[in-house]
């Protein structure tokens, strides 16, 4: 099959077949789509490509996506800094954000503790989580990993480390079916589950 294109369009017929969802027709007919668009056209989107690579790096507060060291959730003065929400994925801000009903800042773990995956505690950022904790302006920590056997874990696992510092830990109330992802949850659901949030002990 890959004789009957050029080299460089089956090596951008590959690339696109790698991205999810995308299977080999849909990769051929964007490559296609690409070679016949003017060539400001496709280097906007090759720009845009390289962009979010070079641009993009973790906020150096809460590990979510940034363009600045300290992103604009983590700068922005009318948050309340003594709650934290935590997340597996910055996808997870984003769902979350999308309800309007969050004030508070966030703490990006970077998935969840699996062990048989090879993911450690050592693995995400929760030590830095505790040290933010540890700073002493936290009164709540309100646990929005997925509601799932790993997120479960992941939360309870945080929990134990914080107990000590006297900080209150919530969890999303189990509006949100066991099981299912903060990232395709609805926001009626999310909002909902955010101001029934319970303690966790
Ligand atoms: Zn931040």
């Amino acid at each position: 099959m890959s004789g009957v294109y050029t080299e460089s369009l089956n090596k951008l017929i590959e690339e696109f077949g790698k991205l999810p969802g995308i299977g080999a027709k849909t990769a051929e007919r964007l490559a296609f789509h690409i070679l016949k668009s003017r060539p400001d056209e496709a280097m906007a989107l090759a720009n845009a490509v390289r962009d979010v690579k070079n641009k993009i790096k973790r906020c150096k507060v809460c590990y979510n996506y940034s363009e600045q060291p300290t992103c604009e959730i983590c700068s922005d003065q009318r948050r309340d800094k003594s709650l934290i929400c935590v997340v597996e994925q910055p996808k997870d801000v984003v769902a979350l954000e999308k309800t309007g009903a969050c004030k508070w800042l966030y703490h990006v773990l970077g998935g969840h503790i699996a062990p048989l995956d090879g993911v450690e505690p050592d693995d995400l950022t929760i030590d830095k989580l505790v040290e933010r904790i540890r700073k002493g302006e936290v009164r709540e920590i309100i646990m929005a990993t997925n509601p799932n056997m790993a997120g479960d874990g992941t939360a309870l696992y945080i929990s134990s480390l914080l107990r000590d510092t006297g900080v209150k830990i919530t969890r999303l109330a189990r509006g949100l079916p066991t099981g299912s992802t903060i990232e395709y949850a609805s926001g009626k659901m999310l909002t909902d589950a955010i101001i029934g949030r319970r303690q966790l002990e």
